[in-house]
């Protein structure tokens, strides 16, 4: 099997498996008791947190876990809602958000009377600073905006978002679910306020996440009960997930360097090939060779003229390899990306999307065996399309480039 979609979900790292086990069957006190194995459990939940801080240069009272990213999301926008009612019920994001961040929003404004302006972003995917600081009103409460996208890879200018957030005493929420253990992320350099992450994405298990809040913030939880997380998320702690979130993370930490460099060349390289391979395509997202904004180590994201990319997943997948034609969560559904409709994607180009993203265990290899067959199989997609056909007569423009027949 060739497994290129990492952002999807990751591979849990053996060592990660190997730290949580533990906890399951003989650590598995619960944290809040007083007892030997209790005291084990508290005991490795702290060094998680520790270790979780250390990535993001915080300290350890700022980091509350959580069940995902999808809670963590859910958390920052409702509960900063709730906590800034006074001030006012403006939110400001991105059309290209995550839908943990898109549908929180639309249930605020829908539920709630919070009012949403959901910022355009350019042909890279990259939110327009000037307007995001137009945008921000007297009753503004909270900006949030994805660090990195999921479906195209765009790193978005959270620095200067959070300079602007804070010159006008806004809180600033970033979706980082896709970045953190990806790329470097610092929270007090960014002037970040709260930011969300999920350890399935980084090697770690599935079921734990976080969300830091930065000391000073005042929002509260919005799951009551015991006093765990600081009073401010209740419920028995994940333990065994948690130990294994914190593991993943001081591992990303450790092997961010390298695994950047790595995975970036070997982007790089299919993105070459792609390009130089297969007519009539299109990369999605920032083009590593122009630069002008950056674009996550691991992403590569194409559309294929002509072609549908529900087919050619499965094709690949009868060839072993598994990608993606977008988010994982909208996949099966039949309208076209958000995301690539956002960056300004004709339908039909963004019918054919195909997401490939790397993890640092991909080799070059997998890589010229799924260029060989995405080669094959859009070859002989495009042989049964009837607008293929068309183009090749002439009769029908290409939106990629000019005709080569
Ligand atoms: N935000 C982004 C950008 C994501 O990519 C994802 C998952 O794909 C999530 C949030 C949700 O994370 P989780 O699956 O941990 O709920």
């Amino acid at each position: 099997m060739i497994y290129l979609d990492n952002a999807a979900t990751t591979r849990t790292d053996p060592d990660v498996v190997a730290e949580m086990l533990p906890f399951f069957s003989e650590d598995y006190g619960n944290p809040s008791g007083i007892y030997g194995i209790a005291q084990k459990s508290r005991a490795a939940v702290t060094a998680a947190r520790e270790k979780t801080a250390h990535v993001l240069g915080c300290r350890a009272d700022e980091i509350f876990f959580t069940s995902c990213g999808s809670e963590a999301d859910n958390w920052a926008l409702k509960a900063a809602f709730e906590a800034c009612r006074d001030k006012g019920n403006h939110i400001i994001t991105t059309q290209i958000e995550h839908p943990a961040i898109l549908n929180t929003c639309e249930y605020l404004e829908r539920e709630r009377g919070a009012e949403i302006t959901r910022l355009a972003v350019n042909e890279d995917g990259v939110v327009d600073l000037g307007e995001l600081e137009a945008s921000i009103r007297p009753d503004t409460i909270l900006i949030s905006v994805m660090t990195a996208n999921n479906e195209i890879g765009t790193i978005e200018p959270i620095r200067q978002i959070g300079e602007i957030a804070r010159r006008h005493d806004v809180l600033f929420h970033t979706d980082a679910v896709q970045a953190f253990g990806q790329i470097p992320l610092h929270a007090d350099e960014l002037n970040i306020d709260m930011l969300s992450a999920s350890a399935h994405k980084f090697n770690g298990p599935k079921g734990a996440g976080f969300l830091y809040i930065r000391k000073g913030v005042g929002i509260r939880s919005f799951l009551h009960g015991g006093a765990q997380e600081h009073n401010r998320r209740a419920g028995t702690e994940n333990v065994p997930g948690i130990v294994g979130l914190g593991a993943a993370a001081k591992k990303a930490e450790e092997n961010l360097a390298r695994k950047m460099e790595k995975e970036t060349r070997l982007r790089d390289y299919l993105i070459r090939r792609i390009r130089e391979e297969v007519p009539n395509v299109k990369l999605n997202g920032p083009d590593p060779a122009v630069a002008r904004a950056g674009r996550l180590p691991n992403n590569v994201n194409f559309s294929f003229e002509f072609v549908e990319g529900e087919s050619l997943l499965i094709m690949l997948d009868m060839r072993q390899i598994c990608a993606s034609s977008g988010s994982a969560c909208s996949s099966g559904s039949l309208s076209p990306s958000h995301v690539l409709k956002a960056i300004g994607l004709s339908d039909s180009l963004a019918h054919g999307a195909l997401r490939l993203t790397l993890s640092a265990e991909t080799t070059k290899e997998e890589l010229d065996t799924t260029v060989e067959a995405i080669r094959g199989i859009v070859e002989r997609l495009r042989g049964m399309s009837p607008r293929y056909e068309a183009y090749r007569k002439g009769t029908l423009q290409a939106e990629t480039g000019s005709s080569a027949f």
